[in-house]
């Protein structure tokens, strides 16, 4: 394995990432580049994948069972859709020495923590986590290692959890350029919901509208996608799996947060029926500056329209220009 890191003294032995997609293979290479592990090993469903994570380089060897790939890993990786967690974390369990660590990247922590805690033996450290980062692309092919430069990653371990399992996780995280935070496992599916489920939601659903419209009243809703439509759509082609899983596993936050938010679009709706234009606004300047807010953190990504220009049709290159949360 290639790469321009220490691998002198590397954080781990042998690093088993489950799951060779975006955020899977993105890890691999940022371990490679940073040497992180002595040795990266993969696991994935089809031999499509597992076939290519080998010839892109992402490990030394891919299994398609996760128990065969986490045997003798100091640190698994569980890098699936959350679906999978469950079965996978069963299938693990029997192969997990004492003292290795199983972390993980899903977008929902409390379902990490009711389908993966269960399955672990005794002295297995579980430390979930979350990169905030991501694209709209799937697979090993759409990953990079800068995908988790300065981004966030929010780690929830359970009361209890061994401190040294811990700091070797955020220390690899830290080392692929990304800031940690801790949080409660709810907390976390509380923010999440409002910050990226929901927004995922609306954009899933407003492209759904407006496909029908134009289906009914030959709208030109494509012809004219230049306008805010557009990140609408880009949103809205996320992965369908990722997603689904992530509504089905997040309900209750997620409907807490559709709740609120159908409070307030029925107020601007009131506002429109009755002109009251100061209210309308009043809610556009402060929305404004909580998006100066954003750019000020650093989290804003770039949406500039001369992308195409700059980078050709193909878009490999704006991906990393506009790293963004999933
Ligand atoms: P992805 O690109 O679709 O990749 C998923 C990978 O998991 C594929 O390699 C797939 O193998 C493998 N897989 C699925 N079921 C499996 C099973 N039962 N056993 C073994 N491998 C299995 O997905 P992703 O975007 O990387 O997302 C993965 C996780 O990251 C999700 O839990 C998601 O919530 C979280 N996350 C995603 C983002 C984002 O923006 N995408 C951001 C932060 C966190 P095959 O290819 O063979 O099917």
């Amino acid at each position: 394995m290639s790469g321009d890191g220490e691998t002198a003294n590397p954080l781990f032995e042998r690093l088993a990432i489950i799951g060779m997609g975006l955020i899977g293979s993105s890890l691999a290479r940022a371990a490679a580049r940073h040497g992180l592990a002595r040795s990266i090993v993969g696991c994935a469903r089809s031999q499509a994948t597992r076939a290519k994570a080998l010839e892109l380089g992402l490990a030394e060897a891919m299994f398609e069972d996760p128990g065969e790939a986490a045997e003798g890993a100091d640190l698994v990786m569980l890098c699936t859709p959350l679906s999978a967690y469950a079965e996978v974390a069963e299938a693990m369990g029997p192969h997990l020495a004492p003292g290795t660590i199983v972390s993980d990247v899903g977008s929902v922590k409390q379902a990490t923590i009711r389908d993966v805690g269960p399955q672990l033996p005794d002295g297995v450290h579980l430390v979930p986590g979350h990169p905030v980062a991501g694209t709209e692309h799937s697979g090993p092919e759409a990953g990079f290692a800068e995908l988790f430069d300065d981004r966030w990653c929010i780690l929830t371990p359970p009361p209890g959890t061994d401190g040294e399992a811990i700091e070797k996780v955020s220390a690899m995280w830290r080392a692929c350029g990304s800031t940690i935070e801790f949080m409660e496992p709810a907390h976390h599916d509380k923010v999440l919901a409002i910050t990226s489920h929901l927004p995922h939601l609306i954009a899933y659903t407003i492209v759904g509208t407006a496909t029908n419209l134009e289906e009914s009243e030959r709208a030109e809703v494509v012809k004219f996608s230049a306008s805010g439509f557009r990140d609408f759509t880009r949103i809205a082609a996320s992965d369908p799996i990722m997603w689904r899983d992530i509504f089905l596993n997040n309900r209750e936050a997620v409907l807490e947060m559709l709740q609120r938010f159908n409070e307030d679009i029925t107020a601007l709706q009131r506002a429109i029926r009755w002109g009251e234009g100061e209210v309308l606004e009043t809610l556009f300047r402060r929305t404004r500056e909580i998006r100066a807010g954003v750019i000020e953190a650093h989290q804003a990504g770039t949406f500039d329209t001369r992308e195409r220009e700059k980078f050709g049709p193909e878009e490999t290159a704006p991906e990393k220009a506009r790293p963004r949360e999933e």
